[in-house]
């Protein structure tokens, strides 16, 4: 496995200013619980289809969602990386004889946060997924770091990459339409 090591620019956040980064969260960077790492798929009836969480908590913030609250720690102020994740998947991989087809990458929080360990971790888990053959599902509303961004075009075959646009405006919520993106008002009708 190789050992991925992004570069300094990962010190910028979404907005380019890394002032900002006096605003995050901690990390606290911590070995994962237990095995399988390998959860059931996110999405019914899809058994081929595996899910891993990268951390607890997440860094956005989102106002309407709860991922950056993790249990124990009242307003989010730290977020948890699970940082031998790569190691664990390579082991948990190398035992498997039913391999997903695919695993959904961080399906509670963003793979892409601006914190450079999450972002390294990330890639380093799409590198051993890629290395056996298995698509990388990631999910993202963060600042993809161009060394990360060079990883994953090293493996862009087997990855599928979903941004999500939050909007209230019609046009934009049209043009989702057209390239299939569900407006809030579609989505809340489901
Ligand atoms: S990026 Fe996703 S997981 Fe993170 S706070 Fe926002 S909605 Fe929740």
């Amino acid at each position: 496995m190789r050992n991925i090591m992004l570069q300094p620019e990962a010190a910028q956040t979404e907005s380019g200013n890394e002032s900002n980064a006096r605003t995050l969260p901690r990390i606290e960077c911590v070995p994962r619980p237990g095995t399988p790492i390998l959860g059931p798929s996110p999405i019914p009836h899809s058994p081929h289809l595996k899910s891993l969480e990268l951390t607890r908590g997440c860094t956005h913030r989102c106002a309407f969602c709860s991922a950056h609250c993790p249990s124990g720690l009242a307003g989010g102020s730290a977020i948890y990386l699970y940082s031998n994740t790569a190691e664990c998947l390579a082991a948990e991989l190398r035992e498997r004889s039913n391999r997903p087809w695919a695993v959904y990458v961080s399906p509670n929080a963003d793979p892409f946060p601006p914190l450079l360990e999450v972002q390294s971790e990330a890639c380093r888990t799409v590198e051993v997924l890629a290395s056996h053959g298995i698509d990388a599902l990631l999910m993202t509303r963060g600042y993809i770091r161009p060394s990360a961004l060079q990883v994953l075009a090293r493996h862009r075959e087997r990855l599928r990459i979903t941004i999500p646009l939050t909007t209230m405006d019609r046009g934009l919520a049209f043009a989702g339409a057209i390239l299939r993106i569900s407006s809030p008002a579609r989505a809340s009708n489901r």
